[in-house]
C-alpha cells in the first residue's frame, strides 16, 4: 500500500466521549503521547500535511479524540495527550477512563503509535498505556521523537536505554524526528502494514 493513502487524511470528527466516535468498522491506527512529545507534529509529518493535527496547549481541549479519514474504511486517530502540569483530578480520571475504554472496546483499532520525547524516560501514563495494549494484544510502535535534538551517538544510546527499560517485549521502537523526517519511511511502513492487515491487502 502506498504512502499516498496517508496523504489523503482529512479531518472527520472530534469525540469527547467514546460513543461519539465514528462507526467501529474498517481499520484505524491511533496516536498517543505525553503533551509536547510531538504527537501533532508526527501526525502532520506522516500525512505530509502541515496543519492536520493541531497543537493545543490548553488542557481543556486535550480531552477530545480526533478522527481523520484516509478512505472509506481507514482512519487515523489522535488520542488526547497527557502530562499537563496543572490538570484537575476530574480531568485525569476522564482521560484515564476514555483511553482505557477506547483500547478495550475499539475493534477497528489495528495498532498504536506511542510518541515520546527521546530525551525523557517513559512516564507513568506511557507505561500504563503499554500495559493496556499488552492486555489486548495490540501492536505498538514507539517513536522516540525529537532525535534531531541529540547527536547520533547520544540518540542511539537513548534508544538502547529505553529499549532495555521496557524489557524488549517484542515491541517496535525507533528514533524519529518530525523536524528532519528521520525514521519517517520505517514508521510509515509499519502504519501502512497495520492499515492493510484487516483488509487482507498486506
Ligand atoms: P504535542 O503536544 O505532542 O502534539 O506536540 P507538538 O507536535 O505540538 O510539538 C511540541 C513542540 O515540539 C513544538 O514546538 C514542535 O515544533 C516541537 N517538535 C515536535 N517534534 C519535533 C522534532 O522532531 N524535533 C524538534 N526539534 N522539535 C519538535
Amino acid at each position: 500500500m502506498s504512502k499516498n493513502l496517508l496523504r489523503q487524511a482529512q479531518f472527520l470528527l472530534s469525540a469527547h466521549r467514546l460513543d461519539q466516535s465514528p462507526a467501529d468498522s474498517g481499520v484505524e491506527v491511533a496516536f498517543v503521547g505525553r503533551s509536547n512529545a510531538g504527537k501533532s507534529s508526527v501526525i502532520n509529518t506522516l500525512t505530509g500535511r502541515r496543519n492536520l493535527a493541531r497543537t493545543s496547549k490548553t488542557p481543556g481541549r486535550t480531552q477530545q479524540i480526533n478522527y481523520f479519514s484516509l478512505d472509506e474504511r481507514r482512519r487515523l486517530v489522535d488520542l488526547p495527550g497527557y502530562g499537563f502540569a496543572r490538570v484537575p483530578p476530574s480531568m485525569k480520571t476522564h482521560w484515564f477512563k476514555t483511553i482505557n475504554a477506547y483500547f478495550e472496546r475499539r475493534r477497528s483499532l489495528a495498532g498504536l503509535v506511542l510518541i515520546m520525547d527521546v530525551r525523557r524516560d517513559p512516564g507513568e501514563e506511557d507505561l500504563q498505556i503499554l500495559e493496556w495494549c499488552r492486555a489486548v494484544d495490540l501492536p505498538v510502535l514507539i517513536l522516540l521523537n525529537k532525535a534531531d535534538k541529540l547527536s547520533y551517538g547520544a540518540a542511539r544510546q537513548r534508544l538502547l536505554a529505553v529499549q532495555a527499560g521496557l524489557a524488549g517485549d517484542g515491541r517496535s521502537l525507533q528514533l524519529f524526528s518530525a523536524k528532519t523526517r528521520a525514521g519517517l519511511d520505517e514508521a510509515a511502513g509499519i502504519v501502512l502494514d497495520w492499515l492493510a492487515v484487516e483488509n487482507g491487502e498486506a
